[in-house]
């Protein structure tokens, strides 16, 4: 599944912290698994800003010589995956900028669901954007004279784009963290030695040493000075919609989002599919990493012991030289191996989060045979995705999805799997612990809390992106 969906972005902040740019380097590190194209950093002493942002994986981006150029005790990060056609520098965050109130730099996990209509707006009065990224329209928003202040901007901007969005912005005085009134993904404010610090997940917090405090609530917007923190509110929505597939899939286990543990939803989501199916298995086999808890979930309900028979390769970057031939199927199996001694003669139960397109997990049950599995089933952890997201997940195609164009048991024969079992939309909900409708379930259901004007435009909005600004040219 990894190999098919890619979250966009993961971010984290620091204000007052003398080791602000390295501390950032560190959550970055953790939250690598929220993007694996691009990472970036902007710090700011208090007077001059200084940023660096580059492609690849985090530890390529930096080194020793860059996180001593990032002066002073207040920094912003960046880790980001994009659409494919726009993975180039010029999209790599944080934003920086320098307007005529001063500096400010942003980084932004999320979709604005509006973001066409509010560029189409700004290009119409001259505006010329320099990327094709949704938080660039933020800055430009911002960047209008009426303002008196930043605090002022922020606010009015954010009342006027629509979607997902967990930002963070830095400028000399403060450092500014926001969620939208949904709260489609997460946000953290932790403490480490009298500082604050803001991240996408609270793994981030456990390797530099911080405390976690609290989420930041949908709608609230932070700003952190040398004063203090102030908490003001944006308007409420008429419903919560954390994204679930966040426990499902994107967040690591060992990060506590929405109010919970990671892990422990994904195990209890592994125990729900074993009581809504269960299998006649030897062992059962977790796909690494994200299907792990939900296969020990699964292994505990229905006694089958769990065996390691597919191991991934972590060390595999963002490119790779592919052999022209010969080596086929390699993409797959340069990411897993699988352990012939685990599975030989085995009637194996594979837990998995999610089929999208159905490629990876066609060539999976297949190298599995190979391996000498004797029946191979596999239970699947959320229902079968048949829509997009429109809130910063990036999908293929809905006519891509298989479960838009078949049913489970055609799924089953195209796959050439024994049998097949997804969790239901109740299932998965029962084993979360705010109310149902506190939940994104669109990519499941079709029902898209915040109206984004159809499939359709959703997709020519996102090849735009893809192809690169009109209004750019490189
Ligand atoms: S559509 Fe799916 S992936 Fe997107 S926010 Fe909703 S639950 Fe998450």
């Amino acid at each position: 599944m990894s190999l098919e969906l890619k979250d966009k972005c993961g971010v984290f902040g620091i204000f007052g912290h003398k080791e602000a740019a390295y501390l950032t380097y560190l959550g970055l590190y953790s939250l690598q698994h929220r993007g694996e194209e691009s990472a970036g950093i902007v710090a700011s002493d208090g007077e001059k800003m200084t940023a660096h942002r580059g492609m690849g994986h985090v530890q390529d981006v930096f080194d020793e010589s860059h996180l001593q150029s990032l002066a002073g005790d207040r920094a912003i990060g960046h880790v980001r995956y994009s659409t494919a056609g726009s993975s180039n520098i010029k999209n790599a965050q944080p934003i920086w900028v320098d307007y005529s109130k001063g500096d400010i730099a942003i980084a932004h996990n999320g979709n604005l669901v509006n973001a066409d209509i509010l560029r189409s707006e700004l290009e119409a009065y001259g505006s010329i954007f320099q990327t094709t990224t949704d938080s660039e329209i933020i800055i430009h928003l911002m960047a209008r004279p009426s303002f008196r202040n930043v605090e002022e901007g922020v606010m009015d901007v954010l009342n006027r784009v629509k979607g997902a969005y967990s930002l963070v912005f830095l400028t000399h005085e403060c450092l500014i963290a926001a969620r939208d009134p949904q709260g489609f993904r997460p946000l953290w404010l932790g403490e480490i030695a009298g500082s604050y610090v803001v991240s996408s997940e609270t793994c981030a917090f456990d390797i530099i040493g911080a405390k976690p405090i609290r989420e930041i609530e949908p709608s609230e917007v932070l700003f952190i000075s040398q004063k203090g923190m102030k908490s003001l509110r944006l308007p409420k929505a008429d419903r919560l919609a954390h994204c679930v597939f966040e426990h499902v899939y994107f967040a690591r286990p060992d990060s506590r989002i929405f109010g919970e543990s990671v892990e422990l939803v994904r195990e209890r989501l592994g125990r729900q599919l074993a009581r809504e199916h269960p299998a006649d298995g030897d062992v059962v086999i977790p796909v690494p990493d994200s299907g792990s808890a939900a296969a020990l979930g699964f292994s505990q309900e229905s006694g089958i012991p769990l065996g390691m028979g597919i191991i991934r390769n972590h060390y595999v970057g963002r490119t790779f030289i592919q052999p022209s031939q010969g080596v086929r199927d390699f993409k797959v199996k340069v990411k897993f191996n699988f352990v012939k001694e685990v599975l030989e003669g085995k009637r194996v139960v594979v837990v998995d989060d999610s089929i999208v397109r159905g490629t990876t997990s066609k060539i999976r049950v297949k190298s599995l045979r190979q391996a000498g599995a004797k029946e191979v089933h596999l239970r699947i952890s959320c229902p079968p995705h048949r829509f997009p997201c429109a809130y910063g997940i990036d999908f293929p195609t809905k006519e891509e999805l298989i479960a838009n164009r078949y049913t489970p048991e055609e799924i089953k024969k195209y796959l050439d799997c024994d049998s097949i079992g997804y969790l239901s939309l109740e299932g998965m909900l029962s084993c979360v612990s705010f109310p149902k409708e506190n939940y994104c379930t669109a990519c499941w259901s079709g029902e898209y809390s915040v109206p984004f004007g159809g499939v359709d435009k959703f997709y020519a909005e996102r090849n735009r992106k893809a192809a690169g600004s009109p209004s750019f040219r490189e």
